[in-house]
């Protein structure tokens, strides 16, 4: 299969272990590697009556296979040590001879003991099947479904009005509707790995530590493997994401990205064995024999984290934009149907500060502000941000207004008040005021010598 052959420095026992992976069997695995030999694939298959076969994996990366090969393997399966009943595979990116067809067929095919073939025309066809990509040169993961990116019932740009809802004196008709909202959605290659680590430890003492745990772990897909973000882990934790094929749907959003898979399933399996081994290391403290206390690292072998599943998933990310005066405001999240998970809201932040508290809109410019910067405008009540307010002192107060002309109104309007008004103005200057005047008083009291 010329498709295979293309394969530039990546292992056929990879691509294989992938491939039955793909195709539902259980604990995949490559053999240790041995000298003269390749790598046999191991692996499990549940059978219809529950109990578990065996299947012992012979890969040959070579344009035909004899046989030999399959004779070889039916020895091998023959006395492969098992708990249960064994089969064979001689898997082959080219094709293989009539004698060893027919040895195949003598020894029988799917049954305990048999050895069944897979050339590369039967590999091709499998992997369509199970979208697996044999033809990148490179058997990368394929991946045609998406969690949804939108709300079943609402548009893209729902969320960020719903946020932009909680800020207080933010009309959203007038003032976002004019100004619209637009919507990017990027598809975020996800892969979850999920691995059951096994573990025994022991010394001269017996067991001393145990891991038995069942891990999944979510891996940023794109590029080198990584974790992926919170917000994409705890939505694909949750369970009440939507998942949706990856036809149109993002249809809908002004600007759509979609990243890709840039590895092997294996590989990413692998990466996450690596992460679970680390994981899992512990020291632990114990007395020996001799009673003396000992440390020991207890460090799970790659062997001990067994693969059960590799599922890959696009995460749709989507950023809500909108201008409001001369502030830009973003929404991000991670969507998944009706649930979302957020990774960004400027609807929460103070454009001044990391002020916490309820956010004030000022209309006047468009900024979001935290209690600590927002004012009233005098004139008009409203909230009013210092950055964008003209100020003047009245009863050596200073007030906020959203321009000159309504401090101007203001100025007559203070200029017509009646003393007691003005006062009024300044209500902490009032309090004080009256401690002077009764201050004052006393002073001159005292100083008559009436007491
Ligand atoms: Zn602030
Ligand atoms: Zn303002």
């Amino acid at each position: 299969m010329a498709i295979l052959d293309d394969l530039s420095g990546y292992d056929f026992e990879d691509v294989m272990v992938d491939v039955f992976r793909r195709l539902g069997y259980e604990n995949v695995r490559q053999s240790a590697r041995t000298a003269d030999e390749g790598r046999d694939v191991l692996m499990e298959e549940l059978l219809e009556d529950g109990t578990r076969r065996a299947v012992v994996v012979e890969c040959k990366h070579t344009d035909t296979v004899s046989r030999p090969v399959v004779q070889k393997l039916h020895s091998a399966v023959a006395t492969y040590d098992y708990d249960g009943p064994v089969r064979g595979i001689v898997a082959t990116s080219g094709r293989f001879t009539g004698p060893a067809r027919e040895y195949a067929e003598r020894v029988g095919t799917h049954c305990d003991g048999g050895v069944d073939l897979l050339d590369g025309r039967d590999l091709r066809d499998l992997s369509e099947e199970i979208g697996l990509d044999l033809y990148n040169g490179r058997i990368e993961v394929l991946c045609t479904e998406t969690l949804e990116p939108t709300h079943p019932l609402e548009g893209p740009e729902a969320p960020l009005l719903e946020a932009a809802d909680a800020v207080d004196h933010l009309p959203l008709e007038t003032e976002l509707s004019s100004s619209g909202v637009e919507t990017a959605c990027a598809l975020e290659p996800t892969v979850t790995v999920t691995a059951r680590t096994r573990a025994t430890f022991e010394t001269s003492v017996g067991v001393i530590h145990r891991v038995d745990e069942r891990d999944a772990v979510v891996i940023d897909g794109t590029g080198v493997p990584s974790m992926a973000p919170d917000s994409a882990r705890r939505l694909l934790g949750a369970d009440r994401h939507r998942r949706v094929d990856l036809e149109g749907a993002t249809d809908g959003f002004d600007e759509r990205t979609r990243g890709r898979f840039g590895r092997t399933e294996s590989e990413y399996a692998d990466w996450a064995v690596e992460r679970l081994r680390r994981h899992h290391t512990t020291t632990v403290g114990y007395t020996g024999d001799n009673n003396v206390d000992y440390e020991k690292t207890c460090a799970p072998t790659s062997s001990d984290v067994m693969v059960e599943a590799v599922d890959a998933v696009y995460v749709p990310h989507v950023t809500a934009t909108c201008r409001l005066g001369s502030y830009r405001y973003v929404y991000a999240y991670h969507a998944g149907g009706p649930t979302i998970e957020v990774s960004r809201n400027d609807f929460d932040a103070c454009v001044h500060c990391a002020g916490a508290g309820e956010k004030t809109y000022c209309p006047n410019c468009g900024s979001i502000n935290c209690p600590d910067h927002t004012r009233t405008e005098r004139l008009e009540g409203t909230p009013v941000c210092p950055g964008c307010a003209v100020t003047e002192r009245f009863a050596l107060k200073r007030k906020y207004f959203y321009d000159e002309a309504n401090l101007e109104d203001f100025r007559e309007r203070y200029a017509s008040m009646a003393i007691h008004e003005k006062a009024m103005e300044n209500p902490a200057g009032v309090a004080v005021g009256v401690v002077l005047v009764l201050a004052l008083t006393l002073a001159l009291a005292s100083g008559l010598g009436v007491w």
